[in-house]
């Protein structure tokens, strides 16, 4: 199939004839600012840091950082409220309610479906190999003319794999709608990032996140990493102040601070080596899947029991048995060496 991509026809008509908000930092951010209606005998606290007044609604300063950091242009970062703002922004932005439907790859992220269905998006599954790989000509198949986006997990939730690059590029050359990569726990794994392609794919959105490696899931800040005009239509949609000051701050902090983030991710990493050796000396273990993420899914009898009785002692894992390929499948997030010692024993004890 060719791959006829155009964005202008993809971009719903209501987005392409938006006027967007424009907010009194539009127009003027020095001097004496009495434009939007801010309250200048500040914050009820000392040293309010300038809270009393609105963030800056484009974020340069932080977008130009993360590019720097990712090896892209600031004009091809968007900046919101955590990944899953990006996510529902580009579904707006895409795919028309009632009609329109997305392809996600199940067992994948539960939010892009909710967030198709909260926007009336009909969803299209096609499943995982039982390797946990993509299957890009049934996904290639599946596509409709109404089909908008394809989102792709890598590293994917709950399976924790990276999906072999061959098959996203297939899927990229052979759909000519928006392919959406969840690159949240990119990090984590040894394979390079998609942002390479971004020059060479018009379609292509690569979705990241400071939730995660960055250990700054708090802060509620996620990035999406696209073409400048794919961006541009997302700057255009957001709500104008949608970053706060106190993540902005916190993110450019974390971001003069890669070096502890890079010695946090090796720790990481050779915990869940250690965590998934140990878990593969347990009886009633049945498999440990290989991981490329902060987390491991392993298949253990009577999952869910053991997932109860882990919670009754203070442990809590996520239990995955009702999705897709993972019957009696547990989700385990890696901590610190204490944490996993004590999940450890209690599994064991069981
Ligand atoms: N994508 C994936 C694959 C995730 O697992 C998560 C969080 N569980 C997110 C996105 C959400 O990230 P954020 O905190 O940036 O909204």
């Amino acid at each position: 199939m060719m791959n006829k991509f155009n964005l202008e026809q993809l971009v719903r008509e209501n987005i392409k004839d938006l006027k967007p908000y424009r907010s009194a930092r539009d127009d003027f951010d020095q001097g004496l600012l009495l434009d939007a209606n801010e309250n200048s005998f500040g914050a009820p606290f000392e040293n309010d840091a300038e809270l009393h007044r609105y963030p800056m609604p484009y974020q340069e300063d932080l977008r130009t950082n993360i590019a720097d950091y990712r090896s892209v242009r600031p004009e091809q970062v968007f900046v919101g409220s955590g990944s899953d703002e990006a996510i529902d922004l580009l579904l707006r932005i895409f795919c028309n309610p009632v009609s329109d439907s997305i392809l996600i790859n199940p067992p994948t992220y539960g939010m892009y479906k909710v967030a198709a269905k909260i926007n009336d998006i009909k969803v299209n599954e096609v499943r995982l190999t039982d390797g946990f790989q993509l299957q890009p000509e049934r996904v290639l198949n599946r596509v409709t003319d109404v089909t908008k986006i394809i989102f792709i997990c890598s590293p994917n939730n709950p399976t924790s794999n990276v999906m072999r690059k061959e098959d996203i590029i297939t899927i990229l050359e052979g759909f000519s709608g928006i392919v959406v990569v969840d690159e949240a726990y990119i990090d984590f794994c040894d394979g390079d990032s998609i942002i390479n392609e971004l020059d060479s794919f018009p379609n292509l959105v690569v979705l990241q996140t400071l939730s995660k490696a960055f250990g700054l899931a708090g802060i509620r800040l996620g990035f999406a990493l696209a073409s400048e005009e794919i961006i541009s239509y997302m700057m255009k949609v957001k709500a104008p102040y949608n970053v706060n000051k106190l993540t902005s701050q916190a993110a450019l902090r974390a971001f003069q601070n890669t070096d502890i983030v890079r010695k946090k991710i090796k720790t990481i990493v050779a915990e869940r080596e250690r965590v998934s050796q140990s878990l593969q000396n347990i009886s009633t273990v049945l498999s440990v899947f290989p991981s490329d993420a902060n987390f491991l899914l392993f298949k253990i009898k009577d999952a869910l029991k053991v997932y109860q009785k882990l919670a009754t002692s203070g442990v809590i894992v996520r239990y995955r048995g009702n999705e897709p390929l993972c019957e009696n499948c547990l989700r385990v997030t890696i901590g610190t060496p204490e944490e996993n010692d004590r999940f450890l024993a209690e599994l064991k004890k069981l």
